[in-house]
């Protein structure tokens, strides 16, 4: 092995250890985080960072969330292989990609027609068949394929958007970020339940704003 493919197999393992020590536990998901080499999502100055538990800078001002929270995220959301997924927020694709791995089905919406176009390209060249990445404004959800086992959203909006709840089926389970974008926020899980929606606080967390609308470029 050449130094630098040493190096990486060595970035790759701390970046394990990484998320191990905080908090990922579950195997399914460390397994699937394994199978996804975080590199392909991050391109330009940040690239050599990808390995790092870190949120990174993306296209159209947007931000790679860290592999930690992405983990817990995933973890919370207790993914079964026959599950039919939405994701809110595409943004680089890693996360659906996580989620491909875990999942039989993987929707993903992005306000940012450039995002969605470059994570199809790496989702292709991963050979991850099964996500469908959609241009759309994601906060009314995604109503022809509802409903949805799993519902996961990576922005932050002050309260979970109603279309959501109303897409979640019926036992599943929906993770995402609420408070204002400049202050603190929670991560939060709701579990639709025949008594009506449970929800666990889970930690607190700082996510980009789930905003109205398209992207300026799309
Ligand atoms: N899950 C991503 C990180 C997401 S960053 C990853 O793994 O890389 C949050 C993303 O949410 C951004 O790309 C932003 O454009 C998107 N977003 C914000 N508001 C949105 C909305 N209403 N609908 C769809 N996407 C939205």
């Amino acid at each position: 092995m050449n130094q630098e493919a040493t190096s990486i197999a060595e970035r790759k393992m701390q970046f394990l250890y990484a998320l191990r020590s905080k908090g990922v536990t579950d195997t399914r998901v460390l397994n699937a985080m394994e199978s996804v080499d975080r590199g392909p999502f991050i391109t330009g100055l940040f690239a050599e960072r990808a390995y790092e538990d870190m949120p990174l800078p993306i296209a159209c001002g947007q931000t790679i969330s860290q592999p930690s929270v992405v983990g817990l995220m995933t973890q919370a959301l207790q993914v079964s292989p026959r599950d039919k997924v939405l994701e809110i927020g595409t943004g680089s694709g890693y996360q659906a990609a996580i989620l491909s791995k875990l999942a039989r089905r993987v929707y993903t919406i992005d306000r940012h027609r450039r995002l969605v176009h470059e994570a199809r390209e790496i989702f292709a060249s991963l050979d991850l068949v099964n996500i469908t990445a959609i241009t759309a404004d994601g906060s009314h959800g995604l109503d022809e394929q509802a409903p949805f086992d799993r519902i996961i959203v990576t922005a932050a909006a002050e309260d979970p958007p109603g279309p959501l709840l109303a897409q979640l089926k019926m036992g599943g389970i929906m993770v995402l970020p609420v408070g204002q974008s400049d202050a603190v926020q929670h991560l939060i899980r709701v579990t639709k339940t025949a008594d009506g929606l449970h929800y666990d606080e889970l930690r607190s967390v700082r996510f980009v704003p789930l905003l109205e609308g398209l992207g300026k470029d799309s």
